[in-house]
């Protein structure tokens, strides 16, 4: 009696997450959607038309991020097929910045956004074109002001001290800053996973102030250009993104009145999400795609130099990337499976759920050398770090796997490597390839 009290106790010390504690995995609970978008041979995982161990082995040493190049394409190129044409889509940069990858999505999409100098020499270094290049983020620094109206690349200003930075920088070097306004709108952005508009928000300037701002833009002569609205991120439910796009149109057209000049371009909105966890369906584009045409027709009447822009970063790249860890030990306490790799949150901190979940899931992962295997288990992957937070998967039914096996996670390819605290623990970075 006293050793099973024990027991009960003991699971609930093992989970900090309270939902997981006596969950086990049956065809009744939600389960992720198939990971399809990589074939399998011979049992084995196949990334960039290369098997997992071969890939391991090119690579040199685990833990690494492959990013499958033909995925990237088949992505985008699905997008064009479902956006009307006149739609122009952007890459967000911070999703991943890996140069090689920026490289190849300069041949795929129409233009990027970046969040600070760094990620503009990363898209400038890749060949980008600078008029298709857009600059949002709050405390953007003088100096990066400057670079940016070097650069010729569109900034989106989101402060009256940028204004008049801008105004300053141009008159000194005689280059017109070229400018759209971030706008902070005044409807909340339901559902998402990150709200990043609506109420009072540290991004763009509050709509309301917006005119104030259009006439302090007019009055120092800087180039403006446009609109940017950017509302959440990471949302599957296409009706709210619908909504969302038809009352940042509503918006814009609404300020429009007070601009200096015409709108040239309409930065509509980013957000579409990916299925992470168990229950989660892709986005239906569908309905994305009808209220695009519909608005796209509106604004050929309503503000007819507009260039429509959508700006995604983990739809584009997310599902093309997997994180790959080797399984170092396989222990049993108190009758759970322990897998334990030589990767970790230090290399993947979503995956942990220590970035900005609020109750942590697992993702879709797999011993990616055992994908047909018929023996299967419950077990727990973790990394090589000292902390209880440093797990990859909580209790996933997989293959039955030994040390030297190769761990994948996928819906990796975005806010993976460059989101995660490297320097945790002094472990070597991950690799990053391109495949
Ligand atoms: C982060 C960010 C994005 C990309 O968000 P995703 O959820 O990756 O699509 C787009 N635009 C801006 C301004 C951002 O800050």
């Amino acid at each position: 009696m006293a050793y099973r009290e024990a027991k009960t106790a003991n699971a609930k010390i093992a989970s900090p997450y309270p939902e997981a504690v006596g969950m086990t995995q049956s065809s009744a609970l939600p389960l992720h959607v198939p990971m399809s978008q990589f074939p399998v041979e011979s049992g084995e995982l196949v990334v960039g038309g290369m098997r997992l161990g071969r890939l391991a082995a090119r690579v040199g040493r685990t833990p690494f991020y492959a990013y499958d190049r033909s995925l990237l394409g088949r992505r985008v190129a699905e997008l064009r097929t479902v956006l009307p044409g006149v739609v122009r889509l952007h890459y967000a940069v911070k999703a991943n910045p890996m140069p090689a990858l920026v490289g190849h999505m300069v041949g795929l999409v129409d233009g990027f956004d970046v969040a600070s100098a760094g990620e503009l020499k990363i898209v400038l270094d890749a060949g980008a074109d600078p008029r298709e290049i857009s600059f949002a983020g709050p405390g953007k620094s003088r100096q990066e002001l400057a670079q940016a109206v070097a650069a010729g690349i569109l900034i989106n200003i989101e402060s009256f001290r940028e204004v008049s930075e801008l105004a300053e920088i141009s008159q000194a070097t005689g280059v017109a800053a070229r400018v759209a306004v971030r706008v902070n709108p005044d409807f909340e952005f339901k559902s998402s996973g990150m709200r990043m508009g609506g109420g009072p928000k540290q991004f763009g300037v509050d709509s309301e102030r917006v005119p104030e701002l259009l006439a302090e833009i007019g009055r120092a002569g800087l180039g403006f250009e446009g609109f940017h609205l950017f509302t959440g991120s990471q949302n599957l439910k296409a009706e709210t993104i619908v909504e969302a796009q038809c009352n940042s149109y509503d918006v814009a057209l609404r300020l429009a009145e007070y601009a200096p000049s015409p709108v040239k371009s309409l930065n509509l909105f980013g957000g579409f999400g990916i299925p992470y966890f168990p229950g989660d369906q892709r986005l239906d584009l569908a309905p994305i795609r009808d209220n695009l045409s519909a608005l796209a027709q509106r604004a050929a009447q309503e503000m007819p130099t507009a260039a429509l822009i959508i700006e995604l970063g983990r739809h584009l790249v997310g599902e093309a990337g997997i994180y790959v860890c080797r399984i170092v030990d396989r222990k049993i306490s108190r009758g759970q499976v322990f897998l334990v790799t030589d990767g970790g949150l230090h290399h993947h901190l979503a995956v942990s759920g220590n970035f900005g979940q609020v109750v942590r899931k697992n993702y879709p992962a797999a011993i990616g050398n055992k994908m047909n295997a018929p023996t299967r288990e419950v077990a727990t992957i973790v990394g090589s770090l000292c902390t209880p937070l440093d797990l990859l998967a909580e209790r996933m039914d997989m293959a039955v796997a030994e040390p030297g096996d190769l761990v994948v996670i996928f819906q990796s390819g975005a806010y993976g490597m460059t989101a995660s605290p490297q320097a945790f623990l002094s472990h070597p970075p991950a690799i990053e390839v391109l495949v």
